[in-house]
């Protein structure tokens, strides 16, 4: 297997156009082929058939309801849990909502289904997760009886959850990868609030999260734009966590681009658009929509690496709407509306990126930009990470200005010189494995 990857851009003076060397993982894109636009149909359909997926809703009828809905989902999971070897578990972990006067009016059990994919590697302690939401609401988040088929929002998400599961489950992996569709999305990102402070107290090492809400439909209302070409992926600039205590190095050292959710953003549409033909990974530089929110958020408010992937145009006559016909326009989030093709895309891009991070060793130790003198060339020094094989690292530069890493240098060392002064351009460092599999980056720190 011939897979070192490496993507040369001119720093200066580049034409619009330039030529890109992309080599795959052959493992990887078997299994993003494998995805199957059927297999997204089919869980949708089943998803959407329980009537309303309410966090609100009936728990006790077998065929409606949020209960019906995941346990649905678990027997999916455990399902593809008998093809793993035993890796694979699956559990609904639960735990009580109380009235909040706003939108949870009466005691309530949330539950996420969860399901784990151990990894092959007992000393890699690693986490990545993939998360969508299996809740739903109609124009109201606390109507729980009529129909709310929630096709985009979120079973779209839910349904590149579970057939990342199924593809996955079949393969190994060193670090651990979650599984997971949350609930209690629409009642305020609280599934996910409770799975990301369970993480925080049990020190688990989440490298990143992808979230994923909204993903299946390629149309605007207003604009009518139609377009299954491109997905947005968000992330925070100015990290939420302990902003007070870093502020001062943030502005000190120019990172206010530079957070790691954001290289996790970087990353996502490097290896996406590396897996995915015809996609285009397009990096939406705030955290969320205006004054919107989603499932990534309690997660970087805790300090972890995540992000949003949310189609590119959005439709809000589907949206949290009741299903009905007013003036001509039919309104609701029926599964009719889903362009299965470019969830397909959507969900390719999840599946590369996760078997691109697991399959990859841990981030470089330590990495340093020597500051004891004022030089014109930068020398970064590292160490090699404990967890996975190395076979080497890629230096990254961009100028301060580039939204994307502009070159990426293949060193066997633990160390380079670059002939790039550090006031004018920013640097990282990533490590690669032989199959050309490579670690989030990490943006170097003053030593001295
Ligand atoms: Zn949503």
């Amino acid at each position: 297997m011939k897979q070192i990857f490496f993507i040369a851009f001119l720093i200066a003076g580049i034409p619009s156009f330039c030529q890109t060397t992309i080599q795959r993982d052959a493992e990887i894109e078997k299994m993003v082929k494998e995805i199957s636009s059927d297999s997204l149909k089919s869980y949708i359909k089943s998803m959407v058939a329980f009537g309303t997926r309410n966090t609100l809703s009936t728990q006790t009828n077998p065929k409606r309801g949020i209960g019906a809905a995941r346990n649905w989902v678990l027997g999916k999971f455990n399902e593809f849990a008998k093809q793993s070897g035993g890796r694979l578990s699956a559990f609904i972990d639960t735990t009580t909502l109380q009235p909040d006067k706003r939108r949870i009016d009466t005691v309530t059990l949330l539950g996420n289904v969860v399901a784990t994919l151990k990894g092959t590697d007992p000393n890699d302690n690693r986490i990545f997760i993939i998360s969508g939401h299996l809740d739903n609401m109609r124009s109201s988040p606390t109507e729980r009886m009529g129909d709310a088929p929630g096709a985009n929002d979120d079973a779209s998400g839910c349904a590149a959850v579970i057939e990342c599961a199924r593809i996955m489950s079949k393969h190994n992996f060193p670090a651990t990868i979650i599984f997971v569709t949350v609930s209690g999305e629409e009642q305020g990102l609280l599934g996910s609030a409770f799975m990301s402070e369970k993480a925080k107290k049990e020190n688990w090492n989440i490298v990143a999260v992808l979230n994923n809400d909204i993903m299946g439909s390629n149309n605007s209302n207003e604009t009518n734009i139609i377009n299954n070409t491109k997905v947005r992926v968000f992330s925070e600039g100015i990290p939420a966590y302990e902003t007070e205590k870093v502020a001062a190095n943030i502005r000190n050292l120019g990172m206010e681009n530079d957070g790691k959710s954001r290289q996790l953003a970087r990353y996502v549409k490097e290896i996406g658009e590396r897996y995915v033909d015809n996609m285009e990974v397009v990096l939406i530089y705030r955290n969320d929509r205006f004054l919107r929110g989603g499932d990534h958020t309690p997660y970087v408010q805790r300090g972890f690496a995540a992000v949003r992937i949310t189609e590119m145009n959005e439709n809000y006559t589907r949206q949290h709407q009741d299903v009905r016909v007013e003036n001509g326009i039919q309104y609701g989030d029926l599964e009719e509306y889903i362009d299965y093709e470019y969830l397909r895309k959507n969900t390719g891009i999840n599946l590369a990126n996760l078997a691109n991070l697991s399959k990859a060793p841990a981030m470089p130790d330590s990495v340093k930009m020597e500051v004891k003198k004022l030089t014109n060339s930068t020398l970064l020094y590292w160490q090699t990470p404990k967890i996975g094989k190395v076979k080497g690292y890629y230096v990254l530069v961009r100028e301060t200005t580039s939204a994307f890493w502009q070159r990426k240098i293949f060193t066997a060392e633990t160390e380079m010189r670059l002939p790039y002064s550090k006031d004018n351009y920013f640097f990282a460092v990533q490590s690669v494995n032989e199959t050309g599999n490579e670690s989030l980056p990490v943006v170097p720190l003053p030593g001295r």
